[in-house]
């Protein structure tokens, strides 16, 4: 049995003061479980709040981005390394907000990825069709691509500690949540490209899906056998919404 993790993207939201009434009510609900495990991604100044405010809760945190390089002369950037010093797990490689505002590659995340996992963080791989390309029928060929050029970089072997966050970007912050039966079409389509490299490793992996994940929609798309969970950003602000969220992945 796959664990089910609630991961929540905080984008560029948040202050001191938000952060610790949110992080204190997360801490204190008792939401990580064998079942369940649960990640918060605030922006990098906030890391060390996380930190000291989770605590011993078992709640993981990372950050939302990481430099392809391990140190030097890149002004503005912030290394794996760097990250795991602040007790970071995991790292969001790709948001669909990355590649579309930050002009991300395809080539760049996959540097991104190798070099999270160098600092042992485990990259949480955003992938994603627009609407675009959905109504063009290109949504698992566009998929199957962005995770194949991670592959040739990183090897297959390295999705063995990876997370893969479906996230189709029309999806997103929309309020247009996939249907779960779109949900698991494209997470079975995932975990069957994986499957042709390794077996193993695509049975073991979690696939998220992300866009538009609600208390109220959670608990259907959760119940899709190849979606292990959610990537939640606008209902990951409210402690309520999150904490609801993460009880229906229980
Ligand atoms: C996201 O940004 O990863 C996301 C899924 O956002 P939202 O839940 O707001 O659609």
């Amino acid at each position: 049995m796959r664990r089910k993790l609630v991961a929540g993207n905080w984008k560029m939201h948040g202050s001191l003061a938000e952060n610790q009434t949110r992080l204190t009510a997360l801490a204190g609900a008792n939401l990580v479980s064998e079942q369940v495990q649960v990640a918060v991604f605030p922006t990098y100044p906030y890391l060390g709040q996380c930190r000291s405010v989770l605590g011993d809760s078992g709640i993981e945190f990372g950050a939302q981005n990481v430099s392809e390089y391990a140190m030097g002369a890149y002004t503005g950037e912030v290394s794996a390394e760097m990250q795991k010093d602040f007790g970071c797990s995991q790292v969001i490689i790709g948001h669909s907000e990355r590649r579309a505002i930050y002009g991300e590659s395809d080539q760049v995340i996959a540097q991104k990825f190798v070099a999270a996992q160098s600092a042992y963080l485990v990259p949480v791989l955003c992938v994603g069709e627009t609407l675009e390309q959905r109504e063009q029928g290109e949504t698992q060929t566009v998929v199957a691509e962005q995770i194949e050029a991670v592959i040739a970089v990183a090897g297959i072997e390295a999705f063995a500690s990876a997370i893969i966050a479906y996230e189709p970007v029309w999806a997103i912050g929309t309020g247009k949540t996939a249907t779960p039966e779109q949900a698991q079409e494209v997470h079975q389509a995932i975990r069957q490209q994986l499957a042709a490299h390794n077996e193993q490793i695509a049975g073991k992996i979690q696939i998220l899906y992300g866009g538009s994940v609600k208390p109220d929609n959670a608990a259907e798309i959760f119940a899709q056998p190849d979606v292990d969970g959610a990537l939640v950003g606008g209902a990951s602000l409210a402690a309520e919404d999150f904490i609801q969220i993460c009880q229906a992945a229980g």
